[in-house]
């Protein structure tokens, strides 16, 4: 097996019963017969007020469910033990863990101090009161129950560029001033004025102590855990100076690259690449424009022109650093950021990142396993239910198994888009030819070459029933259904892709 790919084993609504970590364990040998390659898990450290949400809100990053914080030992996921041992059932199916590293925001300090600030206009955060208030804030983090094991670093308010608190009865955000500055940090990009501040305690890393504490925290995750790689969070409001200092720090004392990926949300691609050229190109970037062209796609429907589905991507712009999704924990129903990819576009999206050439692609979880779960919209109840995508788990063993060997692109219909893959000889019944409608039922001529001459082929998603036969130059009109896609490989290719699936 050679492409990789990573799956995200977590959704925004994980149910919160401490059984991820185990549940993980328990699907490692059949996700490594499916081919994933890399499992990415959520953040593993105890978040403010227990286990509400999957960790994105970081109290203590030295408490993987060890310690009694928070008014709770365990995480939403399980405990440290649990978490330990589901990387080492993932390790033993050669599956790599990428772990989520939240480094940008704090929540759920023990005690608040006093400290003078300016209020921030929260759209144009350059703007600000020319008057210093005194407020009191949520800045101290001292984590009683850890007593100091670990790391006895305290947290206060010269570790924070900002927070957000409650004033004159309003939720407002502000400028910390303190030794390390007067004025956000830097960041490359101009949205939101100055987009340094995120949320919560956010963390001011012109701060050297903080540099330090983050850093000895890295080495003392990766001895703990033995994870292989990290998956940055918002790194849009971090410093990638920052990054770099930290990613070098790591490599240097362990001797080795880490993989790493970083999540920077923006439909700018310039910007996405514009930090990616900044990190020295040392990581895979979110290719969040991708999202949004199949977003745009699943919504306007027949109207969009599928020839332009990568215009203005990063596996477009810059391939080699592109790391592909369909949805994720963020773009769910439900979510802050929510753009999600109308269902009946989702397997042509998944053909989109799983069966080409360029991007590293991610599966979602409910995307596989499904997912119901409830959600509040305007005081409302409201169910949601995540159906699988159709034939995915055939899709990603074809990834595999067969979509391999060069590639040749026929974006030549605004509606009906293929491409064909022309296997190797070292991957045996390798090869396959891909169409994609999103208006009516379309069909288009496809040429694999001579290794392909009379060679029968069949629609491995199911969606057409019918067998194929090439001509003497592996040529064939290949058929999809209106809205939906069509994975044309050989019989004796479906024949193995059974094999794996019967496992
Ligand atoms: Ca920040």
């Amino acid at each position: 097996m050679s492409n990789p790919i990573m799956f995200q084993f977590f959704h925004w609504y994980t149910p919160d019963d401490g059984n991820l970590w185990n549940h993980c364990k328990e699907q490692a040998a059949w996700l490594a017969k499916l081919g994933i390659t890399h499992i990415w898990l959520p953040p593993a450290y105890k978040s403010a007020r227990g286990t509400w949400e999957p960790g994105y809100a970081v109290y203590d990053l030295f408490d993987l469910g060890e310690f009694d914080q928070q008014n709770t030992v365990r995480t939403r996921h399980g405990d440290k033990q649990q978490y330990l041992d589901c990387i080492k059932a993932l390790h033993e199916q050669q599956i790599q863990v990428i772990a989520d590293i939240v480094l940008n925001h704090k929540h759920g300090g023990d005690e608040t101090e006093k400290m003078g600030a300016r209020e921030v206009n929260t759209a144009n955060r350059q703007e600000m009161s020319d008057e210093v208030v005194e407020i009191e804030a949520h800045t101290k983090f001292y984590f009683p129950g850890r007593k100091g094991q670990y790391s006895n670093y305290v947290w206060d308010k010269e570790s924070f560029t900002g927070v957000s608190e409650m004033f004159d009865g309003q939720e407002k955000i502000f400028l910390i001033q303190h030794n390390m500055g007067d004025n956000w940090d830097q960041m490359l990009d101009d949205e939101m004025g100055n987009f340094d501040y995120l949320m919560g305690a956010d963390i001011d890393y012109r701060n050297p102590f903080v540099r330090d504490e983050v850093k000895k925290w890295g080495k003392w995750y990766v001895e703990t855990t033995n994870i292989d790689g990290f998956r940055l969070d918002a790194v849009k409001h971090i410093n990638y100076r920052f990054f770099q200092e930290w990613l070098h720090y790591l490599k240097d004392t362990f001797q080795k690259d880490f993989f790493c990926i970083a999540e920077y949300w923006s439909n700018k691609t310039e910007a996405i690449i514009n930090y990616c050229n900044a990190l020295g190109k040392q990581s895979l970037m979110y290719d969040v424009p991708l999202h949004f062209n199949f977003y745009e796609a699943a919504q306007k429907k027949n109207d969009f022109d599928l020839r332009s589905i990568f215009d203005n991507t990063i596996t477009k712009e810059l391939p080699e650093c592109s790391f592909t999704f369909v949805d994720n924990h963020d773009s769910q129903p439900g979510q802050s950021l929510e753009s999600y990819v109308d269902y009946w576009f989702q397997p042509l999206a998944y053909a989109l990142i799983l069966l080409r050439v360029k991007g590293f692609p991610c599966v979602f979880y409910p995307h596989l396993y499904g997912a119901s779960y409830e959600i509040d919209r305007e005081g409302q109840k409201m169910p949601i239910e995540i159906v699988p995508v159709p034939a995915l788990d055939k899709m990603i063993l074809v990834r595999q198994l067969l979509a391999v060997g060069e590639e040749y692109d026929y974006f030549d219909h605004p509606n009906t888009v293929g491409w064909v893959r022309k296997g190797t000889d070292e991957q045996e019944f390798s090869g396959c030819a891909v169409i994609l409608s999103n208006g009516s039922d379309g069909n288009k001529v496809m040429e694999l070459g001579n290794r392909f001459a009379h060679k029968d082929f069949i629609d491995i998603t199911g969606n057409r029933t019918e067998k194929l036969t090439t001509d003497e130059h592996g040529k064939a009109e290949f058929h999809v259904n209106a809205a939906t896609v069509s994975v044309w490989i050989l019989e004796e290719g479906a024949a193995l892709i059974q094999q794996y699936l019967n496992k």
